[in-house]
């Protein structure tokens, strides 16, 4: 099926970050062609004209099912949202897990993001009903020590089960989770790793969010959470380093060595007032690849990836009080061409390129808080006055998953009321 999306502006995000007027084209799953006008027929025919056509956007740090607990744990101390996480989440049915992947996909695809990297257990159930709503998840199966987890069996083999049982399912990317040094001891986390390198897959974890907890590892092994995952060779080019936000230098030029990348988490950061601020220049400076998480939607509450790059550049601006730091075309960067390298899809996605799978985000040319809009302020604009509500038409893997600002592929008024039940039978106590 060929699909002509006509007269656009295109935000390519290739290699020399050209933005083109003229058409897409899309022949089934991938992109053939962009820029030139298409003379022959096509199949699906999309009148973008004057709008901007950009990447699908990566979210590299979510927690997808959490989306049905939103409000519940708000404006509480570190050590009391943990608490009552846990309690509510050891309640959770399959039937709440899918609720929540559902309306968390539903929410990301309304906001232009097509790919996301998913922290959690039970990723089998959130996989299938991920694939229901048509984008992309790369679902990293949480690993733990055997004796700190509700988990029935042990982890890493759920993990490695869960890894061979998706690895061949459309849009499904199935990868390996830790939860954090807290949690996994050496055994642990080796084991994850040495399966990451075996099967290729991409791996997710939680690296020091707060001061107690590297302090707590410190006092643990003498040596700082990042030292620590570097010298028992936990660290390399297909890790993703959530948060990253309590680092010295020592170990961002480890990361970087090793080929990391890693996913700010502003918003989540910011609202749990854990201090840290991810060292993002420094990261650039050194070679670790930089992109953004939104954490899940109990510390944020959105999974809005507009919201998120504006935050991250403001919170790194005034942090450094420089604003020259993490310009617009970077925060665009961080959201997709890096997203896709930190899940290692960066020769499938990321960017509009012939050849690469057509993940199109079509944002409103006509809205108001985008214009005036030419090609030269158009990254600033899509970065600075740009919204989730300027999405207009959104393709994961050439499949249309919103079309006229609504979802194409969930009934979604029957995820809205049981994600409504979901809430009520398990936050209301
Ligand atoms: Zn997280």
């Amino acid at each position: 099926m060929i699909t002509a999306i006509r007269d656009a502006w295109i935000v390519t995000q290739d290699a020399q970050r050209r933005i083109v007027r003229g058409d897409l084209v899309i022949d089934g799953e991938r992109i053939v062609s962009v820029g030139p006008r298409y003379n022959g027929t096509a199949d699906r025919e999309i009148d973008a004209s004057g709008d901007i056509v950009m990447p699908g956007m990566v979210n590299t740090h979510t927690h997808v099912a959490m989306s049905v607990m939103k409000g519940v744990v708000d404006d509480l101390s570190f050590p009391d949202f943990l608490d009552k996480v846990f309690k509510i989440d050891s309640d959770r049915t399959d039937k709440d897990l899918a609720t929540g992947t559902k309306l968390g996909c539903m929410e990301m695809m309304l906001g232009g993001t097509t790919t996301f990297m998913d922290l959690y257990y039970s990723e089998d159930v959130i996989a299938k009903a991920t694939q229901e709503a048509g984008i992309r998840g790369v679902l990293c199966w949480c690993v733990l020590d055997q004796d700190k987890t509700t988990q029935v069996g042990n982890p890493l083999q759920n993990c490695k089960s869960f890894h061979s049982r998706f690895k061949d399912e459309r849009k499904i990317v199935p990868g390996v989770g830790l939860q954090g040094v807290y949690v996994c001891d050496e055994e642990t986390c080796v084991g994850a790793k040495e399966f990451s390198d075996e099967s290729g897959a991409p791996m997710n974890f939680h690296l020091s969010e707060t001061r107690g907890e590297v302090n707590d590892h410190k006092k643990k092994t003498g040596k700082r959470p990042g030292e620590w995952l570097a010298d028992i060779g936990v660290l390399g080019p297909r890790g993703v380093a959530a948060h990253s936000a309590w680092l010295t230098l020592r170990e961002v030029r480890a990361m970087g060595e090793a080929g990391m990348s890693i996913s700010s988490c502003p918003v989540s950061n910011m609202k749990l007032a854990t201090g840290g601020v991810a060292p993002v220049p420094e990261f650039l400076q050194h070679g670790v690849n930089v992109s953004i998480g939104t954490d899940g939607s109990t510390t944020n509450n959105s999974l809005d990836m507009f919201a998120e790059m504006k935050t991250l550049g403001l919170l790194q601006k005034s942090s450094r009080w420089d604003p020259t730091v993490a310009d617009a075309q970077q925060l665009l960067d961080f959201a997709t061409i890096n997203g896709a390298k930190a899940v290692g899809m960066q020769d499938l996605i990321g960017s509009l390129e012939p050849g690469k799978y057509a993940d199109v985000v079509i944002l409103d040319g006509k809205a108001p808080n985008l214009r005036p809009l030419l090609p030269e302020n158009m990254i600033a604009n899509i970065v600075y006055s740009g919204s989730s509500y300027n999405v207009k038409t959104v393709l994961c893997q050439g499949d249309m998953v919103v079309e006229g600002r609504s979802i194409a592929t969930l009934d979604a008024d029957s995820v809205l009321s049981e994600a409504e039940d979901a809430w009520r039978s398990l936050c209301i106590r």
